[in-house]
């Protein structure tokens, strides 16, 4: 692996440094988890497409600069770096978007993405059920052929940013297969004010009311926003499972950046003597190299024609666990002050740690329980004997 940049890759980094000093909005946003914040996160969306940054690796006719997996993680970094918002557009960008350009139509691209890519479109992902998590493939929601299209019932839950976004994407029941669960289901989008569908929010602990359930009752959905083939959809959504945890959800420009910070935080308060908590912060500066490092590794090969496949399971367990140790160091650090939240004006960095800590507790669930990526590294990876299922 060569890591040293070539000329073009140096002068678009130093591109998205300069156009990030220039138009990053001090201060820092609202949290997108409330309306409020959500609307400003959205019009940030505007202004990073304005200028073709906000899904720098998709093709020019989207709305991207056709950059390539380098280049997206030099743009990460400096991201991150430069201190910028969160990104509303992620389940757009980074997951119903590989699907697109995977198993979508022309007309499916051409109509949705430069709208996904302004911030015109903010995309929630209906995939879990109340008892579908883990379990994906035993999910009850039912997409039932009509003229012209499909009718959906059923609920789906934990749905990320759902409150305030304008269409989810998931899978759904089209045929039974009570043998083979992961046949016969149909990936499909939606308009979450369409009718027949109640978004309704679900309480976290952080009190920030962005997180929703959706109930469908006959929802209508056209034949054209079905995503691949009708009754394959396990595939498609498989395909950008992996995305999601081994790449795209979590770059490490992120955990460079908040162990930069971590660091900042220790050079300004930490005391000294506390070797052991020394040690920690010493720990997640290591942390976010070695994932940097990895997932520099992991673009090589994906470079050279491979795929995420099952090592995804990996960096999904690696930058859960980095994260939550990060927070809790700071925690630590920061003692009492540590737990005020962003509302309150001494919070320390605005509260952004304790926020951080709260978020980081659900790294572990989302995206696919460590549990069940554990399962994943022993069975295909370290080719362990099946364990027993529940
Ligand atoms: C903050 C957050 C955001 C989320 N956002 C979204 C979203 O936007 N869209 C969406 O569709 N979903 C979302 N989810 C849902 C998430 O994907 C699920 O919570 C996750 O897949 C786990 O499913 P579950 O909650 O049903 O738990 P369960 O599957 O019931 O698991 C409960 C526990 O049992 C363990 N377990 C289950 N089966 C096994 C097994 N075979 N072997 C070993 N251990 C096992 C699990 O690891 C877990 O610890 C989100 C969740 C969170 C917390």
């Amino acid at each position: 692996m060569d890591l040293d940049l070539s000329e073009a890759e140096r002068r678009f980094r130093a591109e998205a440094r300069a156009w990030l000093a220039a138009h990053v909005p001090r201060p820092a946003l609202p949290s997108l988890e409330t309306a409020e914040g959500f609307a400003a996160h959205r019009r940030w969306e505007r202004t990073l497409a304005a200028d073709r940054w906000s899904a720098v690796s998709w093709p020019e006719e989207y709305g991207g600069r056709a950059a390539s997996l380098v280049e997206w993680l030099l743009f990460e970094e400096e991201y991150h770096a430069a201190d910028a918002p969160g990104r509303v557009s992620q389940n757009g960008v980074a997951l119903l978007a590989p699907a697109l350009f995977a198993h979508g139509t022309p007309e499916q691209c051409a109509r949705l993405l430069p709208a996904t890519a302004r911030g015109d479109l903010i995309w929630s992902q209906a995939w879990s059920e109340p008892e579908a998590g883990s379990d994906l493939a035993s999910l009850r929601a039912t997409a039932r052929p009509v003229p012209g299209g499909w009718r959906l019932d059923g609920r789906k839950s934990w749905s990320s940013r759902a409150a305030f976004a304008d269409r989810a994407f998931g899978l759904f029941r089209s045929e039974r297969h009570p043998d083979r669960p992961h046949h016969g289901l149909t990936y499909l989008m939606f308009p979450l004010d369409a009718e027949g569908v109640t978004v309704r929010p679900i309480g976290r602990l952080d009190g920030k009311p962005a997180f929703a359930e959706l109930l469908l009752d006959d929802v209508f959905v056209p034949d054209h926003d079905v995503v691949g083939e009708p009754g394959r959809g396990w595939r498609v959504a498989m395909d950008t499972a992996g995305d999601e945890r081994g790449l795209t959800l979590r770059s490490p420009g992120r955990f460079g950046a908040a162990a930069s910070r971590l660091a900042r935080l220790w050079r300004e308060r930490g005391d000294p003597s506390d070797t052991a908590l020394r040690d920690r912060v010493a720990d997640a500066l290591i942390g976010a190299e070695a994932y940097r490092t990895h997932t520099w590794a992991t673009v090589s090969r994906l470079a050279e024609g491979g795929s995420p496949g099952a090592e995804a399971s990996l960096s999904k367990v690696f930058w859960s666990e980095l994260d939550l140790a990060l927070h809790e160091t700071a925690l630590d650090l920061l003692g009492p002050l540590g737990e005020l939240a962003d509302s309150a004006p001494e919070a320390p960095d605005g509260g952004r740690w304790a926020d951080g800590h709260t978020f980081a507790l659900a790294g572990p669930i989302y995206a696919g329980t460590n549990e069940i990526q554990r399962d994943i590294i022993a069975e295909r990876l370290l080719g362990l004997p099946r364990g027993r299922r529940r």
